[in-house]
């Protein structure tokens, strides 16, 4: 049987990278869409020793002809649209910029697939940020979508064009509706990865504090090497659909820090409430964690946490990796880059 081809567009990201590793394990052939002059940004490839076996394309979402060109020589069977303007935060500062990548990039690439590889199966990230804040009940497909961010937006858009590329052209496209998923190859503006650096920087003396926004938020974190997983098994179900991923289990900001503060052996406690809410560290009785205006956001969720149940049912998919589990794996590679921890 010939070697299946996927294109994936991000593949420097967290999930690009970790998606690459698993389709090559899958012994498909890996075709990494990248932005031009991005080469020293691979190592996430590196880090996972895989990036001698993807071949790189330069691939734009916001250029129609290279898209055009890519979906029309490619021969893809499988497409996976990873590649996003992925802050909330910066979403705010570049709305237009992120609904031109997010939400017309989307647009060209369903275009191009519809009018020159309507076989090509397509995945889209579609992410829990659609949903905005829809009381605290979980969310599942069903689930009304209320975006509170240009972000969240821009992502609804291209969610609703893969619907209607489905429905109209027959096109097998679909959204995975990922909730929030970190690693060790998450970027270091992400709070998980933030707040674990930072910790262990406090810890050796080389930071004093560790500056934070909103702590009180709450997320539902699962492990991106696993969610890699559903990416692939929703294209591979019999028919396209959308699916949310995440674990079920939601934490605050908060929770996420006490936990880490354990594992590194931080003794610490809260005191204050609002902007004056402070951590002091036991042993030295300082303020290691303080709350800075700079860092919340003009509109943010107060808690997310996502219903996967139709993913169990469907194509076998649960999260293979606990809470305490992923800080563990983030704590301990970060601990490895400082040789004097
Ligand atoms: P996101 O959910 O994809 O935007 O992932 P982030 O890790 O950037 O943010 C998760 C949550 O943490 C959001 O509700 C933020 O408002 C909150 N948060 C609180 N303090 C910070 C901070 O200092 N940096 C970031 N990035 N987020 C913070």
């Amino acid at each position: 049987m010939s070697k299946k081809k996927a294109l994936i567009t991000g593949i420097t990201g967290q999930d690009g990278a970790y998606l690459a590793k698993f389709l090559i394990k899958k012994n498909y052939i890996v075709v990494g869409g990248e932005r031009e002059n991005r080469n020293n940004n691979r190592w996430r490839l590196e880090a996972l020793n895989i990036k001698n076996k993807v071949k790189f394309v330069s691939f734009e979402l916001m250029n129609e002809n290279i898209i055009n060109n890519e979906i029309k020589t490619g021969k893809y069977d499988e497409i996976y649209n990873l590649a996003a303007q992925s802050y909330v935060d910066k979403s705010f500062n570049n709305p237009i910029y992120t609904s031109d990548v997010n939400s017309l990039g989307v647009m060209r690439l369903l275009e191009a697939i519809r009018e020159f590889s309507s076989n090509t199966k397509l995945y889209q990230a579609s992410s829990s940020e659609m949903f905005g804040n829809v009381n605290s009940i979980q969310h599942n497909e069903e689930t009304n979508f209320n975006p509170v961010s240009p972000y969240a937006v821009s992502k609804l858009y291209a969610h609703k064009m893969v619907e209607v590329y489905r429905n109209a052209y027959n096109l097998f496209c679909c959204s995975g509706i990922l909730f929030n998923h970190t690693s060790p190859l998450r970027g270091n503006e992400f709070v998980t990865k933030k707040i674990i650096i930072d910790l262990i920087k406090i810890k050796l003396k080389i930071i004093p504090c560790l500056f934070l926004g909103n702590i009180h938020v709450k997320r539902d974190w699962g492990y991106s090497a696993d969610y890699v997983e559903a990416m692939w098994k929703i294209l591979q179900h019999k028919e396209p659909e959308d699916f949310v991923i995440s674990t079920g289990v939601a934490h605050t900001v908060k929770d996420f820090i006490n936990k880490v503060a354990i594992y590194l052996e931080l003794d610490i406690k809260w005191k204050g409430k609002g902007l004056n809410e402070v951590a002091i560290c036991n042993h030295t009785n300082e303020e290691i964690i303080k709350i800075n205006k700079e860092f919340f956001r003009p509109n943010d969720i107060d808690t997310t946490f996502g219903n996967s149940f139709k993913a169990k049912k469907l194509l076998k998919w649960k999260p293979k990796t606990d809470f305490e589990s992923l800080i563990k794996i983030m704590c301990d590679a970060e601990i490895k880059k400082f040789n004097d921890f």
